[in-house]
């Protein structure tokens, strides 16, 4: 059993373990807490709580612990014999954590819980998340609708022939019938267009990216001409991996940025390695995220009008 991620109405989410006696909210089912337990660390365990610089154990907020839970109603799990028989009692593990981060739906103490008067789940219940679903995807057809030819499918204006555009020919995948999906690359548009691109490549993988580019996880190291390259290694948040083909801002989008005059850090101490080995000066140089991007006009799949 994993630990709880979903978030009902009427609970209060709590970090630390919940006390024996409480109901929870787990997976559309309600659980009242039995015991609480601590638990040896694991090997992984050990490893974070090394890295929290050893604290005292039994004082230890991230220290691992089980949570003996008895259910109540909602939802059967997937684990649980066929009905009549009664869910056997579960208990759900939380790992040691550096920071808590595994957090507990927790009813209020006098132990009532909103339920479902059709299905007997939490509310909110499995059927309604559906239907609210439901509701939302037909606001947004109703919107979409009213879409004209020609217009752009986020902002819904008018593409003036001036404007710069980018056409995704094919089926609409928002509005079945609807016409080819033609957006503005202005910067208020182009997130939407961005993300419908995402999709229509999804359909089709033979169709050519116009507006995004693929993601690498290595550090994109900038020079002072706008040129980039890519490294692997150390950063700041785990370890930085390219992609063998990445030619830099050219080819992929990147999380991790830096300066050539300061990327090295990144990598290694910076006193190992000073500045940049192309010997670029930090004068006049474009920054981290300073590079420009030649603008695609694609032949086939997907026409940019830029
Ligand atoms: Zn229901
Ligand atoms: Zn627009
Ligand atoms: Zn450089
Ligand atoms: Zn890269």
């Amino acid at each position: 059993m994993t630990v709880p991620r979903w978030y009902p109405i009427r609970t209060q989410s709590r970090w630390s373990p919940p006390e024996p006696g409480r109901l929870i909210a787990h997976d559309h089912a309600v659980w009242q807490v039995e015991k609480v337990t601590d638990l040896p660390l694991s090997a992984a365990d050990r490893e974070i709580w090394l890295d929290a610089g050893m604290p005292d154990l039994p004082a230890w907020k991230g220290r691992p612990y089980r949570v003996d839970v008895q259910h109540i109603a909602g939802a059967r799990p997937d684990w649980a014999p066929a009905q009549p028989a009664p869910v056997p009692a579960a208990h759900m593990d939380v790992p040691a954590q550096k920071w808590q981060r595994i957090g507990w739906e927790v009813y209020p103490s006098s132990g009532r819980w909103p339920s479902c008067s059709c299905c007997g789940e939490p509310m909110p219940c499995r059927a309604e998340l559906e239907d609210r679903e439901v509701t939302a995807r037909l606001a947004e057809v109703e919107v979409f609708a009213t879409r004209l030819p020609g217009c752009c499918w986020s902002c819904g204006e008018p593409i003036s022939s001036r404007q710069r555009a980018v056409d995704y020919p094919g089926d609409n995948l928002d509005l079945p019938g609807g016409p080819e999906a033609r957006f503005h690359t202005r910067e208020t548009c182009s997130g939407d267009a961005k993300r419908y691109e995402l999709r229509w490549i999804a359909v089709d993988p033979r169709r050519e990216r116009i507006l995004t580019y693929p993601k690498c996880g290595g550090i994109l190291v900038v020079h002072g001409d706008g040129s980039s390259e890519c490294r692997s290694g150390p950063g700041l948040a785990g370890d930085h991996e390219s992609e063998p083909d990445c030619r830099g801002h050219l080819t992929h989008d990147h999380g991790a940025h830096a300066a050539c005059y300061v990327g090295d850090a990144y990598l290694a101490r910076p006193e190992d390695m000073p500045g940049c080995p192309r010997g670029c000066s930090r004068q006049g140089h474009p920054g981290a995220t300073g590079y420009r991007r030649p603008e695609r006009r694609p032949a086939a799949g997907g026409a940019a009008t830029l």
